[in-house]
């Protein structure tokens, strides 16, 4: 898979990679475990922002936890009412992207709409009271200081920062090699929001198979939302998308039986 190493480097919080693969152009990986790569990261970008912000009618504050590659950002960018701020926990990964993966990042870091905080999400989002439209967790596995990100606690505060109709998305993991880490993120959030679903996607580079969204919302219910209503939002959308569409949006809902019923 890999043809060359750009750059290794041991932060405070984690292993840092940046290589050239064979099939995905560049990548980074931490801690040993792909996180983005040049080839696909539209994929996972696309499903993780413009699902959420196209459910909500007017998202302004958005606040994204992780998401060091700016990948995320550069999606909620497209979206022109939308103010964003990034908290990601190690300086040294949105400054090695901007060096290194600067087709994934670009100049977002620098946009206007764009405040970057280096912090701990987990501390942040406790000071935030009903504070963003939307929350995005775009972080790492469940280990290291990503861990906290998956906790009852942590759920709470998450609800406790949105506003009255705001909805929270978080990178859940792989549908089958993950399933039980999907349950837990589910029920853990179903002892706060009254609507939590999960959808799906496909991310060739992380190689097991079909991926996971859940979506945790205060108000609305995603599943009623139109493709009509999704059309409308789509066409405001000021850049376009190579995965993300508004039947795609829908069809990203429809689960197998096997974990309608882990989750029923
Ligand atoms: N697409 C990715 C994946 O594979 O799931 C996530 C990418 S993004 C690079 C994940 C980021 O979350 C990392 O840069 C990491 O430093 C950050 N992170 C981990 N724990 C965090 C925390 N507690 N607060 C803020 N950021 C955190």
């Amino acid at each position: 898979l890999i043809k060359k190493k750009v750059y290794s480097k041991k932060s405070e919080f984690q292993d840092i990679l940046i290589c050239d693969s064979f099939a995905y152009g560049r990548m980074l990986l931490l801690d040993g475990l792909t996180q983005v790569t040049e080839a696909d990261e539209f994929i996972y970008h696309e499903m993780i922002v413009h699902v959420p912000l196209i459910i909500h009618k007017n998202p302004r504050k958005i606040l994204i936890i992780g998401g060091g590659d700016g990948g995320a950002l550069k999606q909620s960018l497209l979206h022109k009412s939308a103010e964003i701020t990034v908290v990601e926990i190690d300086k040294e990964v949105p400054f090695l992207c901007q060096k290194y993966l600067p087709k994934i990042c670009g100049q977002v870091f620098k946009n206007k709409r764009a405040k970057i905080i280096i912090g701990d999400g987990f501390k942040f989002i406790k000071e935030c009271k009903q504070a963003f439209d939307i929350i995005i967790v775009d972080s790492c596995d469940p280990i290291g200081p990503a861990k906290k990100l998956f906790s009852q606690e942590f759920y709470q505060n998450v609800f406790q920062a949105l506003k009255d109709d705001g909805l929270a998305v978080y990178q859940s993991g792989s549908l089958f090699a993950q399933c039980q880490e999907i349950k837990q993120i589910f029920f853990r959030n179903k002892k706060f929001f009254p609507f939590v679903n999960i959808y799906l996607l496909d991310v060739p580079s992380y190689g097991e198979g079909a991926y996971v969204f859940t979506l945790a919302s205060k108000k609305i219910n995603p599943l009623k939302v139109s493709l009509n209503q999704i059309r409308n939002k789509f066409n405001k959308i000021s850049g376009k998308t190579k995965y993300y569409n508004p039947e795609v949006h829908l069809a990203s809902f429809v689960l197998p039986q096997f974990i309608k019923e882990h989750l029923s």
